[in-house]
């Protein structure tokens, strides 16, 4: 394998200075901007880009460890600097692009896709990023300056910390996580504890956790796991590189995703900004990013043309994973969204709701994230935005199980501020054959 070379640089082009992977450091100390993963481009660029291909097909979803996962199938485009020994791999990736072909009659735009991106070893697609931070941390550990840690921390809208907390058991390495106290799931608090993280449950919302952990981790003794550190990035650019690899290299025209922090809408248009840099696409598609009405600093920045920007204070949301006022990866989404025809739009509890509640009718199970990308799509179909015979892939960011609550909520009619138009409860009944004779036959005439 040649030489390929990868390193953080500032990304603040004024400054650009640069920094080993494997050194502890999560913004430029210089100039305070958030880092980039760079990577030899001319170096890579001398695969011609059939041969990444073939290289790709060959690898995916195959038995020859680590290069199986989705992620380390790409690992000369993703951090070619970790050694195959100290990686940490759960099998993440190389999930199901489901065709959504009764909902895309349903709303008029058949070629529609949905990656189903929580499929996945802890059900979100933080696993993406999280096998390739997790396996730097390893290295760290292991290497010539032999670093001791005390641990790993994040603080999490609920699936970062899941899947730390996986990654870091996997390789015996202690993790810490920060949670807003009350405000994840039940699922999502299940998984640290499960598996042995150090759970902090704080009287803070979202941003006010991330103020702990990064004053935590700023001694050096803790390495900060939050997509400010943007090795998940580079993970979770391979999402791109996957779907146009699904589509046997061919690009869609409209991708929408779910933001919250904003640093997986910034991994994806990385990515396929990679795949045209390196010849394997000759276009990128339009991105769509999503917010809920309640946590929406980058919708409203869109309507100034991101001229302006001001953090808010986010509002309680079914979309908990990414109730964020403040988020961390502003300055990166808006460059990726401007370079690539990007928009922003939002969805409301009850948009969010209903339109998880239709896609689960045709077969989906979609968590409330899901249901704000479908929302907006739905909107962008119906201002002709998007067009009846565009490909659209629409991101699902987790498994609709690890928010049951919702599912429940919906359909007992209970969630504050949405009134259900799809409601399904059980039946309750005797064991009695002609009452459930009879209560099929009502269900048949409607
Ligand atoms: C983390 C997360 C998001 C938001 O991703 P960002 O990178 O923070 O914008 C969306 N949906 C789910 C389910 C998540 O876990
Ligand atoms: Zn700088």
């Amino acid at each position: 394998m040649p030489n390929y070379r990868a390193w953080f640089q500032c990304i603040n082009e004024a400054c650009a200075r640069t920094f080993a992977l494997d050194d502890l450091v999560y913004e430029c100390p210089s100039c305070g901007s958030l880092l980039d993963v760079r990577h030899d481009l001319e170096a890579l660029r001398a695969r011609p880009a059939a041969e990444w291909i073939k290289l790709f097909d060959d690898r995916y979803l195959r038995t020859s460890w680590p290069y199986g996962s989705g992620v380390w199938g790409k690992k000369e485009w993703v951090c070619p600097t970790v050694a195959d020994e100290n990686i940490v791999s759960l099998y993440e990736g190389g999930t199901n692009l489901f065709w959504a072909e009764r909902l895309g009659r349903i709303v008029g735009v058949p070629d529609l896709w949905v990656k189903q991106c929580g499929n996945s070893h802890t059900g979100s697609f933080k696993d993406l990023g999280m096998t390739v931070l997790v396996s730097m941390v390893r290295q760290i550990m292991r290497g010539p300056r032999g670093r001791r840690l005390l641990g790993v921390a994040c603080a999490s809208t609920g699936d970062t910390s899941a899947s730390l907390a996986a990654y870091c058991a996997a390789a015996g390495i202690p993790a810490i996580v920060f949670l807003p106290r009350g405000k994840v799931s039940a699922a999502q608090l299940a998984q640290p504890l499960a598996n042995g993280a150090l759970t902090l449950a704080l009287d803070a919302d979202f941003d006010g956790c991330m103020r702990v952990v990064q004053e935590i981790t700023e001694s050096g003794e803790i390495y900060l796991a939050n997509s400010k550190n943007s090795l998940r990035i580079e993970g979770q650019k391979t999402i791109a590189v996957e779907m146009v690899q699904q589509f046997d290299w061919q690009v869609p025209d409209w991708v929408i995703v779910p933001g919250g922090n904003l640093g997986n809408v910034s991994a994806i248009a990385r990515g396929f900004e990679m795949l045209r840099d390196l010849g394997l696409a000759s276009r990128s598609p339009r991105l769509a990013c999503a917010q809920a009405a309640n946590a929406d600093p980058l919708y409203r920045s869109f309507q100034t043309g991101f001229r302006e920007f001001t953090p808010q204070t986010a509002r309680r949301t079914l979309a908990s994973a990414i109730q964020i006022g403040n988020p961390v990866s502003v300055q990166k989404a808006i460059q990726a969204l401007t370079a690539h025809g990007g928009v922003v739009e939002e969805a409301t509890e009850e948009e969010l709701a209903e339109a998880a509640a239709l896609a689960d009718r045709t077969g989906l199970f979609c968590c409330p994230h899901t249901g704000v990308a479908l929302a907006v799509f739905f909107k962008m179909v119906e201002r002709k935005q998007i067009a009846p015979t565009d490909r659209v892939i629409i991101i699902s960011t987790a498994h609709g199980l690890k928010f049951t609550e919702f599912k429940r909520g919906y359909h007992a009619g209970a969630l504050e501020g949405v009134t259900p138009r799809r409601r399904n409860e059980p039946v309750e009944l005797p064991a009695d054959v002609g009452l459930v004779r009879d209560a099929i036959r009502r269900r048949a005439e409607g």
